[in-house]
């Protein structure tokens, strides 16, 4: 029986989804005008090992993450650049798709973005606007916050309390200071959409909430995010698609701890981050994985070098046994089958995770099992290929389907070092001749590889290959 903490009831609830079929599952997305940082790639990877566990349970999940691509940033981003807004996020949307698929996260069902759903934003608005809850004043309209009795249910704060402290800035006109934008006023050079009240565009919170409801419903099972997203933006979410719909808006909510570095959250706007893309660089997408996965989800968690390297080391081990599996696969032997409890590895790993995703003492059963596998066969001079493939499915569908900790496609075995090798040393004569503008020979050796089953794969971090497929 699947656990999880709900942000809502604050409360470790039974997971049983609406539509037993199907899960239904938001995460919100980025904001695209810059690289992700590595305490967003928390969220998204956390968020991947979620919905790949589900779908180990049996469940179809379908997944939507949204893509902001109207945004106060973008369109600051877009007059310091001198480009067209359009350009700036397709940029970003084209560098996101390729650090996730890096990051190996699978891709989402849908990625609405927020400049293809205007018909459904306005609509929510409209809807808000005709159900009191929204005001117009001169082309801005706010959500009247204290309109929503239940305003404040997720994120524990009280309309009182926020009251104090909060400010209305002199430029803006909301009659109470709580009070959010769902659609801006068009100001002199910024891109905009017509609606019923003028040229303008979107608030970010009303995004989420059209979005979503365009694509998983009124009411659906997950929403998730990092915990910094509680609060303004899923309270705000909460409030409008609750008082638009007149129905409950989501029943799980599930958030991500802050990444911090010496203590600090990590941010943009504290200067102090990295990007998901600089720590690729450092370490394999396994590794950072593998480094989220030993925290626990919901908690803080301090980034440094030597966490990172010891995930790398602790990855080494299984990596090891996933070359022996492949070679042993490979060679194909008759012989001795040990005796194994495969069911039980099964099962504590599912009890891990069936503990509110408690991904690290799912890593510690992975160490178990390959530490096991290796005591059982270390005596045995002729193991069974039979014993091996299931080692293989083991890993397989814990490892590499649910954490993504291990590639079996990628890891190459001892024995074929002398092969990679070679491989190596085709691709960097390749590059030379590249270098020099031998086009030609360059073309025949990728050719004359592919030929063999060695595939190239050009990106700008150099060249790696495949071997088969
Ligand atoms: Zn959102």
């Amino acid at each position: 029986m699947l656990k999880l903490y709900n942000t809502l009831t604050k409360k470790v609830e039974e997971f049983i989804p609406i539509d037993p079929n199907e899960v239904k599952f938001y995460v919100c997305g980025p904001t695209v005008y810059d690289y992700f940082h590595i305490g967003n790639a928390r969220s998204f990877i956390m968020a991947d090992m979620v919905r790949r566990y589900l779908e180990y349970k049996g469940y179809k999940v379908k997944f939507v993450m949204n893509l902001t691509d109207v945004d106060d940033k973008i369109i600051k981003k877009s007059l310091e650049e001198k480009r067209e807004a359009k350009d700036v996020s397709t940029d970003y949307i084209n560098a996101f798709f390729e650090d996730i698929t890096k990051l190996k996260i699978k891709k989402a069902t849908v990625y609405p973005k927020a400049t293809e759903h205007m018909h459904e934003m306005i609509d929510m608005i409209k809807k808000l606007v005709d159900k009191n809850y929204a005001y117009n004043i001169d082309g801005n309209v706010f959500y009247d916050v204290k309109r929503f009795s239940e305003y404040g249910k997720l994120s524990g704060k009280n309309t009182e309390e926020l009251e104090v402290g909060a400010r209305i800035d002199a430029n803006e006109e909301k009659k109470d200071p709580l009070d959010f934008a769902l659609w801006k006023k068009a100001k002199e050079g910024e891109p905009f959409w017509d609606s019923p009240w003028g040229k303008g565009r979107p608030g970010w919170h009303v995004e989420c909430s059209a979005m979503s409801c365009k694509h998983l419903g009124e009411t659906f099972d997950i929403h998730a995010g990092g915990n910094d997203l509680i609060f303004p933006h899923h309270e705000n979410e909460i409030a409008q698609s609750e008082a638009a719909n007149q129905k409950p808006f989501v029943k799980y909510w599930l958030h991500f701890g802050f990444l911090n570095i010496n203590e600090e959250k990590m941010s943009k706007s504290l200067g102090n981050f990295f990007t998901a893309r600089d720590v690729l660089k450092k370490y394999s997408a396994e590794a950072i994985r593998m480094f989220f996965a030993q925290a626990y989800y919901r908690g803080p968690l301090n980034f440094s070098d030597d966490l990172l390297t010891a995930a790398e080391k602790g990855l080494e081990k299984i990596n090891n046994l996933v070359d022996k599996v492949n070679s042993e696969i490979k060679k194909n032997n008759s012989g001795i089958k040990p005796e194994f409890e495969f069911n039980s590895y099964y099962k504590k790993f599912e009890e891990a995770m069936d503990d509110d995703f408690n991904t690290s003492q799912a890593v510690a059963v992975i160490f178990d099992f390959v530490k096991d596998v290796n005591r059982v066969v270390a005596p045995l001079d002729n193991v069974d290929v039979s014993f091996y493939n299931d080692v293989k499915t083991f890993l397989t569908k814990t490892a590499e389907n649910v954490l993504g900790i291990v590639d079996f496609n990628k890891t190459t075995t001892g024995d074929d070092k002398l092969t990679n090798d070679l491989i190596e040393l085709l691709i960097r004569l390749r590059t030379e001749a590249k270098q020099n503008k031998n086009y030609q020979l360059s073309d025949s050796i990728r050719d004359r590889l592919k030929e063999l089953g060695v595939i190239l794969q050009d990106s700008k971090e150099g060249t790696t290959y495949k071997i088969g497929k």
